[in-house]
């Protein structure tokens, strides 16, 4: 699936041949369309195709160049337009000095009054910048806070990308990054992590190679996809799919397939298995309980929808195809001991190189030692040690074990398990605040254990 985050499709442009730019969009995967509305003329055109049309969705917001012309009965106009349920944000709105097309002095009250409005209708704001970065960084600097939004057709600096990041903000990869003389955004598209990227045709405008030049439409996001996913070594379907989900709660836009949670999710050659989404820890850092996506999967397994070892075999087929199979996910697989012993047996007796990822808190959940269970059925164990510091480590864990000694019971689980496994490694997250990396890699090598940093990493 694609999102189209950011197209004028409801201008003449496109009045010859509708239905056809519509199916070569739909061919090419684009299910969802954000159409902006510039000022109100514009917004009430994308709200009426937004009323006939599931995939389409509407914006409304005086364009920095009409800043001057704009009168208060359109703004009020635009206010009334945003009530509708499919308007999804305040846009385009913005500072835009390429030109001057309007004054300045014009475009900044206009920019500022609509991001009140943006605040008090609790929509996300589409902020439109050419050659303008500073004065909007600066804006927003002033006003403070965090802002939902998308900074569309983004043409600033990588370092000015990850400055409006901070600030709650999404960056929005256009077709230009397939332009030869297009480096700065092929950097920002390189250095920006698609977490936190949507990508958008703004058709009919800037249509990208090999179509430069040509009217754009939105089935071109397809280009737009395939450079990010060339630019970063990631496939197309992750692209496709993160940048989707991105655009979609942006937006508020409620997606069943999205919201599917998945059982099996692939990074890089390995496999990974969600058995549950339950833990008996609360880990500050997980975001398990909030927003547990990876990769644009969501892994919020519903206890009823927890996979039966023949469901697990069966959503990873043949599993020599993968470099390893890992019972992962944001849930403690050991929590499911029999399903996952029986999983694993199986898939190992089907080839399979196969992972645990655990807390090491398992002989705590089932009071006793499980380790030999765990003979012959995996190859690697990971186990979070996470601090070197087991007073840290309690703060950090928050497990459902108050009273216990939580770090030394995994520590006991590692060294155990050694005996029943070929490789077990203890992990702990760098560069997390107060988090000795040399001590935990004492720890491992005081316990005979091999031991792994783990980084924030970005995905692929
Ligand atoms: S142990 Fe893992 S799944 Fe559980 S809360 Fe901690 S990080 Fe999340
Ligand atoms: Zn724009
Ligand atoms: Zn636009």
């Amino acid at each position: 699936m694609l999102v189209d985050s950011h197209c004028h499709i409801d201008g003449p442009e496109f009045a010859g041949d509708f239905a056809e730019m519509l199916g070569r969009a739909a061919d090419a995967g684009v299910r969802y369309f954000i159409c902006i509305g510039v000022g109100a003329d514009g917004a009430r055109r994308a709200l009426r195709l937004a009323e006939e049309i599931p995939g389409v969705y509407a914006t409304a917001g005086v364009h920095p160049h009409d800043a001057a012309a704009a009168t208060e009965s359109e703004f009020s106009a635009i206010r009334d337009l945003l009530r509708h349920p499919k308007m999804v944000a305040v846009g385009e709105i913005g500072l835009d000095f390429h030109g001057d097309r309007a004054p300045r002095d014009a475009q900044q009250p206009t920019f500022e009054r609509q991001l009140d409005l943006a605040q008090e209708t609790g929509k996300p704001v589409v902020i439109h910048c050419r050659e303008a970065e500073e004065a909007v960084e600066a804006t927003l600097a002033r006003r403070g806070g965090r802002l939902r939004g998308v900074m569309h057709c983004f043409g600033g600096t990588a370092a000015q990308a990850a400055r409006f990041i901070a600030r709650g903000l999404l960056v929005s990869i256009p077709g230009t990054v397939t332009f030869k003389n297009a480096e700065r955004t092929r950097e920002v598209a390189r250095a920006t992590p698609v977490e936190q990227m949507v990508i958008e045709t703004d058709s009919p405008y800037l249509a990208p190679a090999p179509f430069r030049g040509r009217r754009n439409e939105p089935a071109h996001v397809r280009l737009v996809a395939e450079a990010v996913a060339a630019l970063r070594g990631l496939s197309f379907d992750d692209v496709a799919r993160v940048t989707s989900r991105n655009a979609l709660e942006l937006f508020g836009v409620r997606d069943p397939e999205m919201e599917k949670a998945s059982i099996v999710y692939q990074i890089r050659g390995a496999l990974y298995v969600n058995l549950t989404n339950r833990c008996n820890a609360g880990c500050v850092f997980c975001p398990r309980a909030t927003r547990p996506v990876i990769k644009g999967h969501n892994l919020g397994l519903p206890q009823a929808q927890e996979p039966t070892p023949d469901e697990v075999l069966a959503a990873v087929g043949d599993p020599t195809r993968f470099s390893e199979v890992v019972f992962c996910g944001f849930g403690e697989p050991t929590l499911r001991l029999p399903e996952l012993l029986e999983s694993a047996g199986r898939l190992k007796a089907a080839g399979a190189t196969v992972r645990l990822n655990t807390n090491g808190l398992g002989n705590l959940q089932w009071g006793r030692d499980i380790t030999p269970d765990l003979a012959g059925k995996f190859d690697v164990l990971s186990i979070s040690l996470n601090t070197a510091n087991p007073a840290q480590y309690e703060k950090i864990m928050r497990t459902d074990f108050p009273g216990a000694d939580n770090f030394g019971a995994m520590l006991e689980f590692a060294r155990r398990a050694r005996l029943h496994v070929p490789q077990v490694v203890l992990t702990a997250l760098d560069g997390f605040p107060g988090v000795d990396i040399a001590a935990c890699e004492r720890i491992a090598a005081a316990n005979g254990l091999a031991f792994r940093r783990r980084v924030y990493d970005e995905l692929g």
